[in-house]
This record gives C-alpha cells, sequence and structure tokens, in this order.
C-alpha cells in the first residue's frame, strides 16, 4: 500500500487555503502553517470587505509579471470556470457587477469562512499561531523550524504572501524561505498603490475626485494608461486609475529614470469634438471670466488651479483671449502635468509586483525547477493583477495547481 503524502504548507491566506483544500480532496494529508491568530486575515479586507473574488474578462493584460506565457499557461490549468465551480461547490454563489465578481452576501468573511470549513471538513491541520522561522530539505524530506515545533512532510508549498498590507501578516517572510531554498526573487515593489508628487498644488486640491484619463510617460515612454474617478490627495493621486497604473510607474522609479503622469480631464471628448466644444462654450460664455467659463466643468479649486497652470487670471473676459492663451487652458485640462516622485509604501500598497522568478517554476504544477517536492502559490510569485479581482483569480488558480500536484506526485 502506497503510503500518504504528507504535504507542509507555509501560510493560510487566499492561496493556502485553496493549496490545503486541493491537495487534501488529492488524498494527502495536509498540515497549514499560519502564524496569525486566525486564516484568511487579508481576504477579510478585500473589495472593501466584499471580495472581488474574480473577474469574467480574463484577459491576458490584466496579469501582470516577467513571463505572461507563465500565467497564461497557468490559467489554462485551473481559470474562470473552474474557479466558479470550486467556489460553488463551497457553497459561495457570485453576484455579477459589470464582469466583476462577488460572494451573492457581499461578504469577504463569507469567503475565508467557506475556505475555512472546507478545509477543517477534509481534516487540514490548521496550525495557527505558527510563525515559520527556517526550512530545508533532508534526506528528500522537508524539515520546517517554528518555536516550539520541527514540522516533516513529503512536500511543501510556500503559500506566505507577499510584504503589502503587513498588518495582514505578508511581512515579506516568505521571499526569505524562498531564497534560503534557493530561489531567485525578482525585487519586490508595491503595486495597486497611490502615487505621490512633489508639485506644492496637491494640498489645495486634496479631496477632489475628477473622471480623468491618466497617461503615465517615463522619458517620453507611454507606461501605462487608465481611465476612471482619480482623488486628488495632500501628497498627489489616488483612486482606481492610478492604482492601475502605479506599479509600472514605481518601477521605473526604482530603476532610476523619471516618471510624469499627464491627466487628461476631459477624457469623454475625442480631440476633433473638444475643438468644437470649446468654440461652443467660449461663444456661449463670451461676456464671462475665464473663471466664470469652467464654472459647471470642474469643482472650483480645480478650475482655479488650470487657470494658473495657463497663467491666465480668473478675471479676463473670455472673448479676450488670445488664441494662445486658450491653447494655454484646453493644455491644462487635457494635459495636466504631475511629475511623480514615489509610489506609497507596502503599508498601503494592495499588492507587491515582483517576487519568486517564475523562470524556475513550472507553470503547469507550480513546483520548482530547482527543488524537486517544493511548490509555490499565490503573490509570493512574480505575478500581479489589476485591480478587479485577478489578485485572487491567482490565488485561486495557483494554489489549486500547488495543491493538487503536491499531493499526487
Ligand atoms: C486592502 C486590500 C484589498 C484587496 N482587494 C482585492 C480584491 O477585491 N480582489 C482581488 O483580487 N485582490 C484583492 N487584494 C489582493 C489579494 O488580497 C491578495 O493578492 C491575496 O489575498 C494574496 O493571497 P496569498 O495567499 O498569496 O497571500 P496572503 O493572503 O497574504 O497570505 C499569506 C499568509 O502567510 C502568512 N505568513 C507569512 N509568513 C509566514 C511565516 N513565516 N510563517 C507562518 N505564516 C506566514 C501570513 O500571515 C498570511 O496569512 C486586496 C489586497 C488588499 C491589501
Amino acid at each position: 500500500m502506497q503510503a500518504v503524502r504528507e504535504v507542509l504548507i507555509i501560510g493560510g491566506g487566499a492561496s493556502g487555503l485553496t493549496a490545503a483544500i486541493s491537495a487534501a480532496r488529492a488524498g494527502a494529508k495536509v498540515t497549514l502553517l499560519e502564524q496569525n491568530k486566525q486564516v484568511g486575515k487579508k481576504l477579510l479586507v478585500t473589495g472593501n470587505g466584499r471580495c472581488n473574488l474574480t473577474n469574467r474578462d480574463q484577459a491576458l493584460y490584466s496579469y501582470r509579471g516577467s513571463s505572461t506565457d507563465f500565467i497564461d499557461t497557468a490559467l489554462k490549468g485551473f481559470g474562470l470556470s473552474e474557479t466558479l465551480e470550486f467556489f460553488e461547490g463551497l457553497g459561495i454563489t457570485v453576484r455579477d457587477r459589470n464582469g466583476y465578481l462577488y460572494p451573492c452576501s457581499d461578504q469577504a468573511s463569507s469567503v475565508a469562512d467557506a475556505l475555512r470549513m472546507e478545509a477543517e471538513h477534509l481534516r487540514v491541520k490548521l496550525a495557527l499561531n505558527t510563525r515559520v522561522q527556517s526550512v530545508r530539505k533532508e534526506n528528500h524530506r522537508f524539515l520546517i523550524e517554528t518555536p516550539g515545533w520541527t514540522y516533516e512532510g513529503d512536500a511543501l508549498i510556500l503559500a506566505a504572501g507577499s510584504c503589502a498590507a503587513p498588518e495582514t501578516g505578508s511581512d515579506g517572510s516568505g521571499y526569505e524561505l524562498a531564497r534560503a531554498m534557493g530561489h531567485g526573487v525578482i525585487e519586490p515593489l508595491p503595486a495597486l498603490v497611490q502615487l505621490r508628487s512633489p508639485n506644492k498644488v496637491f494640498p489645495r486640491l486634496k479631496g477632489l475626485r475628477i473622471e480623468a484619463q491618466v497617461s503615465l510617460y517615463s522619458e517620453g515612454e507611454l507606461l501605462a494608461e487608465d481611465r476612471g474617478e482619480v482623488q486628488f490627495t495632500e501628497y498627489g493621486l489616488s483612486g482606481i486609475p492610478v492604482f492601475q497604473v502605479s506599479r509600472y510607474g514605481v518601477r521605473a522609479i526604482h530603476e532610476g529614470r523619471n516618471v510624469r503622469a499627464l491627466l487628461n480631464l476631459l477624457p469623454f471628448l475625442d480631440q476633433k469634438e473638444l475643438d468644437v466644444f470649446w468654440q461652443k462654450r467660449i461663444r456661449a460664455g463670451a461676456y464671462k471670466s475665464a473663471a466664470q467659463l469652467l464654472v459647471g466643468l470642474f469643482p472650483r479649486k480645480m478650475a482655479d488651479c488650470l487657470l494658473k497652470i495657463a497663467k491666465i487670471s480668473p478675471d479676463r473676459i473670455a472673448e479676450t483671449l488670445t488664441d494662445q492663451e486658450r491653447q494655454a487652458l484646453w493644455r491644462a485640462c487635457t494635459a495636466f502635468e504631475v511629475e511623480i516622485s514615489a509610489g506609497n509604501g507596502f503599508d498601503r500598497a494592495q499588492v507587491c509586483s515582483g517576487g519568486v522568478d517564475t523562470e524556475e517554476v513550472n507553470p503547469k504544477t507550480m513546483e520548482s525547477i530547482r527543488v524537486p517536492e517544493l511548490y509555490f502559490a499565490g503573490e509570493i510569485l512574480d505575478v500581479d493583477g489589476a485591480c478587479g479581482g485577478y489578485n485572487l483569480q491567482w490565488a485561486w488558480t495557483s494554489g489549486y495547481l500547488a495543491g493538487l500536484h503536491s499531493a499526487l506526485k
């Protein structure tokens, strides 16, 4: 009779819990080690407490990392339909909000509870309050040191997360464990994060929320762009479109490159419509002051700022503006330039870009190419997603594959 395989998992987040369930369902005896007093702590804060667990649109451009082929292969192994079936089996029926999928309960806690209940039902041993200090492999067995005990197993899944939101437990220690096992780690940097600017105008714009197209440039190269509600803060830019482009800006700054954002504050007009729009506006408001001309388009604080950038006095009568001044004003509205000096830190980031080098991992199984029977799952890998459920989809995908293959070996 074949001995039951013993699978050890470090990290009880989204990916670790999924790995535990798939390994246990495939017949393994599973022990999951989690340093928090509960599993799924980060899951509770996802999607503003509602958990955007995946997305109907699974276009590859929503996933980022050094190798898109790696991500593509993994998603083909366990993608959206398998994820929905997996959750339906756990009792999580999804609610569709324009393609963004949430649990019907609208509570992230129900996703964490459903995963934990299934893991417990499958007799996964949950070792809580257990911080892993070191890992090694001796005589084909993995040995995991914790303050009170040495755990042993045939296979090990590293699902210890990234450095983002460390108050939830992911403090970057997983990268050290991966390095200790001989793996390369691409420098982790904050992603899905606010961007900071030295521009002195921000304290005055603080609190504004304006629909805009955000285009991020570095030395003439367009790094990324996105459109949505931009939030102006004391120190710079926030909001979903800023989060979406942030990983490219943070990486470029880390490489010593200059980064700037151009905000088009009239994104609903294309260039042709824009000319007609302005001509009409000036004709209808010929008697108005330049400040009055912007009433109804922008909040007052932003209008003042745009006039300042265009070097136009707010009292100037609209019809007396020269062509040059008009153009300067249109430019300020459609290409509001913001120098970016940094992103916020890991404590404010939703995820990290970078992580365990996917060149050294099998995309079909998540097994290490360097150390047999060592597997990786979740954000610890060099894969990050856009806002919209893609980071959790990556946790389900990689967790499921790692769990299954660690049990079947
Ligand atoms: C505020 C916020 C909102 C988010 N919203 C969404 C969303 O709506 N949709 C989406 O797709 N993504 C969202 N994300 C991202 C998503 O939550 C993560 O990508 C995902 O949870 C990562 O799962 P993981 O299992 O890889 O890591 P984690 O969930 O971080 O789990 C890793 C676990 O390992 C444990 N651990 C680490 N080191 C050790 C050690 N040495 N010993 C023992 N245990 C250890 C940690 O305590 C932690 O519990 C959000 C993130 C944040 C911060």
